[in-house]
């Protein structure tokens, strides 16, 4: 089976010092994470910023910090930068953050409902970041919150705007859109193109169980304080324990850990 590639989402938009004293905020904060996550078998760096109070932004200031200490340090993780709907703008300011030119964009190919805002991705804006993308030769992980995003993504293929092979995250158990069951999962890996590579993003307490059925199905995963402040019931979770368990789990499983060579090579990056 293919290497599994690790991607470590460390901060996201939505944990706060408060809630976990583990998720770090500041540029260094995430790169000192970022780096301990690489040596323990993350490949792909999912990437938030916050500004100096800790709110979300896409200010290019933030994210181009991040990159600068990550290159800094020698460090060859491949950059995603997210274009997510909670980035503190709307429209086409998220876009802002591709201007640094990472390896990799988050792209959601649809709407649906976060917990408490709406996941607002109309169609114009999706072909905007989609093209975006494809001017700059950034690899788009297409954000799955709901099945139709798939078809959508399949949609912008047939017209030109994402090119081969697709490249999925499921999220699932986000309150507001699919819940964490291996059902929905499953049906999403059915509901796949040929030659997708995917990976699961799971929410929750689920997101142990869920990981593993996608290993086992040839999948991926995504690990990290955005996805689960919790390790696991009553236990805080840090990133670096978040990767070392997946790792751990794909050793036990037989299955190689993917390095960002090797993501280059399973995303056909240079083809
Ligand atoms: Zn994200």
């Amino acid at each position: 089976m293919e290497k599994l590639i690790i991607t470590i989402a460390p901060t996201g938009n939505v944990p706060t010092k408060a809630m976990t004293p583990h998720v770090p905020v500041a540029p260094a904060e995430i790169v000192q994470d970022l780096l301990a996550c690489y040596e323990k078998g993350a490949a792909v760096a999912h990437l938030h910023a916050r500004d100096g109070e800790g709110t979300p932004t896409c200010e290019v200031k933030y994210f181009a910090e991040i990159i600068r200490l990550l290159d800094e340090a020698g460090c060859p993780i491949i950059k995603q930068i997210s274009t997510g709907a909670r980035g503190g703008k709307s429209g086409v300011a998220r876009a802002d953050g591709l201007e640094l030119q990472p390896l990799s964009g988050s792209l959601a190919t649809g709407s649906s409902n976060f917990p408490a805002s709406i996941n607002a991705n109309e169609p114009q804006l999706v072909e905007y970041l989609a093209k975006t993308m494809l001017d700059k030769q950034i690899k788009p992980e297409i954000e799955v919150f709901d099945v139709a995003m798939i078809h959508n993504a399949i949609r912008l293929q047939q017209e030109g705007l994402l090119k081969a092979p697709l490249l999925f995250n499921f999220v699932l158990g986000v309150k507001g859109s699919l819940p964490a069951t291996p059902k929905n999962l499953f049906f999403l890996y059915e509901s796949l193109p040929p030659a997708a590579v995917w990976s699961v993003s799971v929410i929750g307490p689920e997101h142990v169980n869920l990981s593993v059925m996608a290993m086992a199905l040839g999948g991926h995963v995504r690990v990290g304080i955005e996805d689960n402040i919790y390790y696991r019931k009553g236990v805080l979770a840090t990133n670096v324990a978040l990767v070392e368990r997946i790792a751990g789990i794909a050793k036990a499983m037989g299955r190689g850990i993917a390095r960002p060579d090797d993501v280059e090579k399973i995303w056909e990056i240079h083809s």
